[in-house]
């Protein structure tokens, strides 16, 4: 089947929405302040409930204050092609992270309703709590506990910094639900969001079509070498923690260009005793590499250890090498990946196949549900920024392939159901 012509979202009712919800903890700056949990998420939550019944949705909230809007189809046993992402926001946030996701969803609902297209299996919007991890730590918890990576009473444990905890802070915003987290099942599911990166604009593409997550490395070197007088040790004779640093952070650089699109990178460096005139003999550093594959980090990270290693032996400086986090590259799944890509052909929108940098909901649902994603642009790349922004036109684009790539899974899904 081929989609109709007047498959199109209502471009100013999506853009009011977002504009709506940026009411509810906005900054003088422009941005949004609204940290999970807090009385902004409860209003902007009661919000969205209201917005989504109106709609003609049932919404269901699970135990870690999830919420599942669903329209009906014509045969509501099976599962839902969901579209959801979270409402939360960085405590100095923009518009449009994640917001844009949940928003785009909605529209694509009130879409359907507008044209009276009757789906094959109900559509799902869900409001994943806490994906922004700023107040309650880790990031993408609630999608987290979900898809199993969490339980409950790990979520329920975390604490912020003025020592509350996440579990009694969603009871006092009354979003404890009572369903079970994680036993909804869900058909699909897609998620538009801003890249918050540089890509889509640097190359003029409207559309991101995201295949996957990359894989992420993280390190820590520590260095021993001698705290000797600056002025009375010679040359030759020193073990100098920090130039041996230096070189190694040179090396980092260059392993990260050797395997282009790698990236790598040393973000912090500290340096005992850090006096003028001492010879450092102490330096800890970290390195963080990044890649779409697994096979290219595991060779990454062989050729980082080796040359550090061959730095400290030339540097005459001890060296401890240590991995203290591997979280392995995503790939979505094929078949929505291909939605995606038909449906920004479809609208002739300029599009490129996208692996993304930072980790979203998705990544999580994406082990229990078929999944993938649709970037749109931002401005220079900018994000967990009040100056954030993207083009009406662009939201605009990311609402209409979602509502694509959710009608032609339904469809999929349908005839998967009867074939069987
Ligand atoms: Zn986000």
């Amino acid at each position: 089947m081929s989609a109709p012509s007047n498959l199109i979202v209502n471009a100013e009712r999506l853009w009011g929405s977002i504009m709506e919800t940026a009411k509810f903890g906005a900054t003088p700056k422009g941005g949004v302040r609204r940290l999970t949990l807090t009385d902004e998420d409860r209003q902007v939550r009661d919000w969205f409930r209201a917005a989504c019944e109106a709609a003609g949705c049932t919404v269901g909230v699970d135990e870690m204050g999830n919420m599942f809007a669903v329209r009906p189809g014509r045969d509501n046993t099976r599962p839902p092609v969901a579209m959801g992402s979270h409402l939360d926001t960085q405590p100095t946030g923009g518009k449009f992270d994640g917001i844009v996701g949940v928003l785009s969803g909605l529209e694509v609902l009130r879409t359907l309703n507008d044209l009276h297209i009757e789906t094959y299996g109900p559509v799902a919007l869900v409001n994943w709590t806490n994906e922004e991890g700023s107040r309650f730590g880790p990031p993408m918890l609630c999608s987290g506990v979900f898809a199993g990576v969490f339980d409950r009473a790990y979520a329920d444990g975390r604490v912020d910094r003025e020592g509350k905890r996440f579990g009694d802070e969603l009871e006092r915003i009354g979003y404890r639900g009572e369903e079970k987290c994680g036993a909804r099942k869900l058909g699909a599911h897609f998620e538009v969001h801003i890249e918050q990166g540089p890509i889509l604009e640097a190359e003029g593409k409207t559309i991101g079509i995201v295949t996957g997550v990359q894989g992420m490395r993280w390190y820590e070197v520590t260095l021993t070498g001698s705290e000797g007088h600056a002025g009375s040790t010679p040359m030759p004779m020193r073990r100098d923690a920090l130039l041996a640093a230096a070189r190694m952070i040179e090396a980092v650089n260059a392993a990260g260009l050797r395997h282009a699109p790698t990236v790598s990178t040393v973000g912090l460096i500290e340096c005992k005793p850090n006096s003028t005139n001492v010879i450092p003999g102490h330096v800890f550093f970290t390195v963080d590499i990044r890649n779409p594959s697994d096979d290219v980090l595991e060779t990454v990270e062989v050729e980082i250890e080796r040359d550090l290693k061959a730095i400290a032996a030339a540097s005459r400086v001890e060296i401890e090498f240590r991995r203290t986090w591997n979280s392995p590259a995503v790939h979505y799944d094929p078949l929505c990946i291909d939605s995606v890509r038909r449906a920004a052909a479809e609208l002739g929108h300029p599009a490129r196949e996208i692996v993304s940098g930072p980790g979203h909901d998705s990544v999580y649902v994406s082990r229990v549900a078929p999944t993938s994603m649709v970037f749109i642009p931002c401005e220079k790349g900018l994000s967990h920024n009040e100056l954030e922004k993207t083009e009406p036109e662009q939201v605009t684009a990311g609402a209409n392939v979602l509502l694509r790539a959710v009608l032609d899974t339904d469809q999929r899904l349908a005839e998967q159901s009867r074939a069987r």
